[in-house]
């Protein structure tokens, strides 16, 4: 009787160590499905892949133990050893790239977020240098079911020290007509929120989703880092600087929109044109002075 219990327990051991074997074995694995999770955005391969693994090395026990010798006890240090090393790689994963083990940021954030009646993408950045109320905006939410989808794209993992810039696109979360959260993306990997202490760093897949869908319904592109109402007004101030030049240059009629845009064409230059694709017109004032308008709402 006292025989069968020992052979249980030992029975029990060695499944154990068969799938701390059989993680060592496989600890480059989860590298391999990381590389293949983020081409396909699904987070969780590294983890099946560590269950199977884990599974199969415990239904397949190694040799009976015979004797101990210092060798086979060096061996399996090594496979707990590596099998930690594999699940630490997993774990790390799951928290950066999924945000399953963020419980601090995403319950408040959800808390502030979840009875939002209109959701604004704002052609702007955060409150250090933006002014949200003059702002254009580039989408708006208001659809109950696409709010909550919107909200469900933000997964973070952790925070991260703020950078510089002021972030681009603004997206503010409003409720009864005010503005209940005020945030901006920052280089589409973290979120700078009004209220929270550092940036709320997205995670991997959070990311690519949230910018994905910025790219399907702003057009806007990861490299975009400059609101298009000030890049319109970049745009017009070299129209102007060129009719201003014209007229200076002793031609007695001033130039219209189609004598410049002939121009910059000469010069094998491209016309400038409203990033968000407002229509241009050109008129002078009383002191001769051009003026470039955009037909885009808030581009003045
Ligand atoms: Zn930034
Ligand atoms: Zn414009």
């Amino acid at each position: 009787m006292a025989e069968t219990t020992k052979n249980d327990a030992q029975g029990g051991v060695r499944r154990w160590y068969g799938a701390a074997r059989g993680l060592a074995l496989s600890f480059w694995a989860p590298f391999v499905c990381i590389a293949s999770s983020l081409a396909f955005g699904f987070p969780y391969l590294p983890l099946i892949v560590a269950i199977i693994v884990a599974l199969v090395g415990a239904l397949v026990p190694g040799r009976p133990q015979v004797g101990r010798s210092a060798w086979r006890i060096v061996r399996e240090v090594m496979a707990w050893l590596f099998a930690a090393v594999h699940l630490a790689i997993v774990a790390l994963w799951l928290y950066f790239a999924t945000g399953a083990f963020d419980f601090v940021i995403i319950p408040v954030f959800r808390a502030a977020v979840c009875d939002a009646d209109r959701i604004v993408i704002r052609d702007g950045g955060g409150l250090c240098h933006s002014k949200p109320d003059e702002e254009p905006s580039l989408f708006e939410i208001t659809n109950k079911a696409e709010i909550a989808s919107f909200n469900e794209m933000f997964k973070f993992s952790g925070r991260t020290m703020p950078c510089c810039c002021c972030g681009y696109p603004g997206i503010d979360w409003w409720r009864d007509g005010r503005r209940v959260v005020v945030s901006a993306l920052h280089h589409g990997h973290a979120l700078r929120v009004e209220g929270f202490v550092g940036d709320l760093r997205l995670t991997v897949v959070s990311s690519r989703r949230i910018q994905k869908w910025l790219e399907d319904n702003c057009g806007l592109t990861e490299d975009e880092g400059i609101p298009k109402y000030q890049y319109c007004r970049h745009e017009r101030d070299i129209i102007e600087d060129a009719a201003q030049n014209w007229a200076t240059a002793g031609v007695e009629r001033k130039p219209t929109l189609d004598d410049l845009r002939e121009e910059f064409k000469k010069n094998g230059k491209a016309f400038p044109s409203c990033p968000a694709g407002g229509e241009y017109s050109l008129t002078y004032g009383e002191d001769g002075k051009p003026e470039v308008k955009c037909t885009a709402p808030r581009h003045d």
